[in-house]
């Protein structure tokens, strides 16, 4: 695999710390629990912004053999890689993509009939295409309508050059009447359709594979994202702790400090005003950074082992924290000083989402190309469980 190297001369003024570490105890942590069934690694959105080449090469390194990538680019960049192992491409497939399917043995997405038709359409010995067909049993995004999937399924495996690999279908909420109302539709069909006949059944994302026993019971794989990263609150470890490991620290560093006087304003629009002599720092992210903008006024910032205050409005490039009275602990502070904006030393970033009211998956997706990732090859303590 190809790792691209940043020159020695590259600013650190802004980085992502992946700890690989943390991911190798995650993976090792979601296989104890994973009744048997294996993890298929979803590393869509650049592993969700934690740096593709990397994270597969860890999770290969860990046994993973199985992934899913959300699109036929991130497929073709993973085969690009040398990546030799299964990926799924969880996408509607277009028909003008099917060459590329075919081309880089990706597994296609059955998600409707018509995407089935196109399918046995292009698919010939010498052009085969594998293929897991997706059942929309309650999420109404893609998936093949449960009435239709027997009659697509027998065609399907009537087709020269198409193998039918796998049986799916994903949940709207790990709500336990809905989750269990979807499964009830999906083992109908599976049962119908001859248990046994399809390699592969599989229904479990993170939250279900942590939450809902059935999901992942008797199930060849589990389809595992969030959980990977750290991304899902989870109180599975010893005393209701949580087991899975942050795996992203978003760390950026003061540029600049100065003290305002009371009655002053920060930033634009003016909407924060110091209330008296007040110590601010200025840090080197902003939402170009993919730092989101909600965070103003509202964002705490770990800086010099507190957490203080996002101030005023996010700007492009550049954030303001109040460092407090400039007699205060702040005093200390100085230009080039690490500022955590999650992660350890910081606010964690399922604390980041529920202040924003969103999902943590959003912050690290939310990176942008100006971020560099940095990998730290932790070697992961013993995991007790
Ligand atoms: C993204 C995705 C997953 C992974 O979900 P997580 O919540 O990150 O585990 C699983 N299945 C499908 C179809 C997806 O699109």
């Amino acid at each position: 695999m190809v790792f691209t190297r940043h020159s020695m001369t590259a600013s650190d003024r802004l980085r992502a710390e992946i700890d690989l570490g943390a991911l190798r105890q995650n993976v090792r942590f979601l296989r104890s629990v994973a009744r048997g069934a294996n993890l298929m690694s979803v590393v869509k959105a650049n592993a969700y912004g934690h740096g593709v080449g990397p994270v597969v090469e860890t999770l290969l390194d860990e046994g993973v053999r199985h992934f899913a990538v959300a699109t036929l680019d991130e497929g073709i960049a993973l085969r690009e890689r040398g990546v030799g192992a299964f990926i799924l491409v969880l996408a509607a497939p277009l028909p003008s993509d099917l060459p590329g399917y075919a081309q880089h043995n990706l597994a296609v997405t059955i998600s409707s009939a018509f995407a089935a038709d196109a399918v046995r359409a292009y698919a010939t010995p010498d052009s085969p295409l594998t293929v897991h067909v997706e059942v929309d049993t309650g999420m109404h995004r893609i998936g093949v309508r449960p009435a239709e999937a027997p009659s697509v399924l027998r065609r399907l495996r009537a087709a020269p050059g198409v193998t039918v690999d796998g049986l799916m279908t994903h949940f709207a909420t790990t709500d336990a009447v809905h989750a269990t109302c979807q499964m009830d539709r999906f083992d109908a069909l599976v049962a119908a359709c001859g248990e046994g006949r399809v390699p592969h059944v599989h229904v479990a994302n993170s939250e279900a594979l942590l939450g809902i026993p059935r999901a992942s019971e008797g199930r060849s794989l589990v389809r595992v994202g969030g959980a990977l990263y750290g991304l899902i609150r989870d109180q599975l470890g010893e005393q209701g702790a949580a087991a899975l490991r942050p795996v992203m620290r978003f760390v950026t560093r003061v540029v600049h400090l100065q003290t305002i006087a009371a009655g002053e304003a920060v930033s634009y629009g003016r909407t924060w005003i110091a209330e008296h002599p007040t110590r601010i720092a200025t840090l080197a992210v902003g939402y170009g950074d993919g730092l989101p903008r909600a965070l103003s006024n509202r964002g705490v910032v770990g800086v010099g082992e507190r957490l203080v205050p996002i101030v005023g409005r996010v700007c492009m490039d550049m954030t303001m924290v109040s460092l407090g009275r400039p007699s205060g602990p702040g005093a200390k502070v100085g230009v080039g000083d690490d500022a955590v904006l999650w992660g350890a030393g910081g606010a964690s970033v399922l604390d980041v989402a529920d202040l924003l009211k969103t999902t943590p998956y959003t912050l690290p997706c939310g990176l942008s190309g100006r971020v560099r990732r940095v990998f730290r090859h932790g070697v992961p303590d013993d995991v007790h469980l």
